[in-house]
């Protein structure tokens, strides 16, 4: 069979390795100079690849698509592909915090080369152009028109990812592609995003708090909780949880995101902790606050509390240190907003996956099409799940009978 794939990143290129490997004639097309811009840069250059969990529990951190992923995902589980990249690339990995899978030396871009390489050792025929049109004949899908040349295969797949960081190549051209042959496309919008807040934070920017948790209510209604990280910017909040707060926040409501900076301490646990630091010479606000908190947080606390860093702690009332740690249990931000498209980490939308057999990712409207990746409706939380449903997606086009 030949197999001409449209778009070069994760997907693409794994979806071109397997098919190769299954023994297909491989067409790999991609417009930048490089393959796989993107995964070069994940994980903060890391490259979180997979997330070494069982199904279910991969499938509750996918928030759209979990279902469709579910046939996909049986026949390449995490296990599977961390087998596969120790004994067909000879490139073994790690397991970390919150089975997080990352290589186990070098890094993102070390998984881009390996990935290369076998590719052509398979004899991959990798093209740098762009594909501009999918070539159809009747109800049939027979190749790509690219800028340069046209391409002709058995089996056209499309992989162009969906519309975030688009300096990596994914313009959405997979959408108007996959609209060409008459697939329907949900709207795109930014997920794995950070948050813009009503509240100034310029001057905490920078500040980064690890081991907080983050409770996002919606009208008051907690939607979210968990612990990790988060990060201050000039406009708001970035970091692990703003980003997956992020997926949680659709439509219009009164969003409000509620940072507990010492969630180990109960309330009256912090206050007798604050009375200790008094009696143990913290002689004024300040002090006291910098006792307690990280660098920068002491600043943020005293102001939402009202509270005078140089007031001394002897004339401090009982109201003002319970002022001191609600500001430091319950860190209110109103969420306003979310930043652009251009700088989520993943696209939520995409084309609908009613119309794509989720067993092979073929199109149920039209003959020799597949569509895989971020191109499809489906995303998933950090944590390494967005690039094995790629993986996953694309060894499924690979594979099908
Ligand atoms: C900063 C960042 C960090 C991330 N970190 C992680 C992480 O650690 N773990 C994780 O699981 N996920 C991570 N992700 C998400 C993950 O990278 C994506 O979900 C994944 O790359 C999607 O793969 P894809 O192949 O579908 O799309 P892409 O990787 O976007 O690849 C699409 C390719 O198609 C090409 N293309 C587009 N149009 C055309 C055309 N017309 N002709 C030819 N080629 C075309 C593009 O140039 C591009 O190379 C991260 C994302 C970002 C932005």
């Amino acid at each position: 069979m030949r197999y001409i794939i449209i778009g070069g990143g994760a997907a693409g290129s794994f979806c071109a390795l397997t098919a190769a490997l299954e023994g297909h004639t491989v067409t790999l097309i991609e417009k930048n100079a490089l393959l796989m811009k993107k995964l070069g840069i994940t994980g903060k250059g890391r490259c979180n690849l997979t997330n070494l969990c069982d199904n279910d529990e991969f499938i509750a951190n996918i928030f759209s698509g979990g279902n469709f992923i579910r046939s996909s995902l049986s026949k390449l589980p995490p296990t599977k592909l961390v087998d596969f990249f120790q004994d067909k690339l000879g490139f073994p990995l790690t397991v970390e915090r919150g089975n997080r899978v990352f290589p186990q030396n070098g890094g993102a871009v070390d998984v881009v080369l390996a990935i290369k390489n076998r590719m052509i050792r398979e004899n991959v025929r990798i093209i740098t152009d762009t594909a501009l049109s999918l070539i159809i004949e009747g109800n049939t899908v027979t190749g790509a028109r690219c800028e340069h040349d046209d391409y002709i295969g058995e089996r056209v797949v499309i992989a162009c990812g969906g519309v975030s960081y688009p300096v990596t190549g994914s313009t959405g051209d997979g959408y108007s592609l996959a609209r060409q042959a008459g697939h329907n496309t949900a709207t795109p919008t930014a997920a794995l995003v950070p948050l813009l807040t009503r509240e100034d934070t310029s001057d905490v920017a920078e500040l980064l708090l690890k081991n907080i948790t983050a409770t996002l209510f919606k009208n008051d209604k907690a939607v979210f909780k968990e612990q990790g990280e988060i990060g201050f910017e000039t406009y708001g909040l970035s970091g692990a949880l703003a980003l997956t707060a992020s997926c949680y926040i659709k439509g219009e409501a009164n969003w409000k995101l509620r940072i507990d900076c010492k969630p180990a301490l109960s309330e009256e646990t912090l206050d007798a902790r604050l009375l200790r630091e008094i009696q143990d010479g913290a002689a004024n606000a300040g002090d006291l606050l910098r006792k307690i908190l990280p660098k920068g947080l002491d600043r943020l606390v005293a102001k939402r509390a009202s509270i005078k860093r140089d007031t001394p702690t002897a004339i401090m009332t009982k109201a003002k240190r319970l002022a001191i740690v609600g500001a430091v249990k319950r860190l209110d931000f109103g969420i306003t907003g979310k930043r652009p498209i251009e700088e989520a980490i993943v696209t939520n939308g995409g084309v609908c996956l009613d119309e794509i057999d989720p067993r092979t990712m073929k199109s149920k409207l039209v003959n020799g099409l597949y569509v895989i990746g971020e191109t499809l409706d489906i995303a998933g939380l950090t944590g390494g799940f967005n690039l094995h449903c790629a993986f996953a997606t694309g060894y499924a086009a690979a594979t099908a009978d």
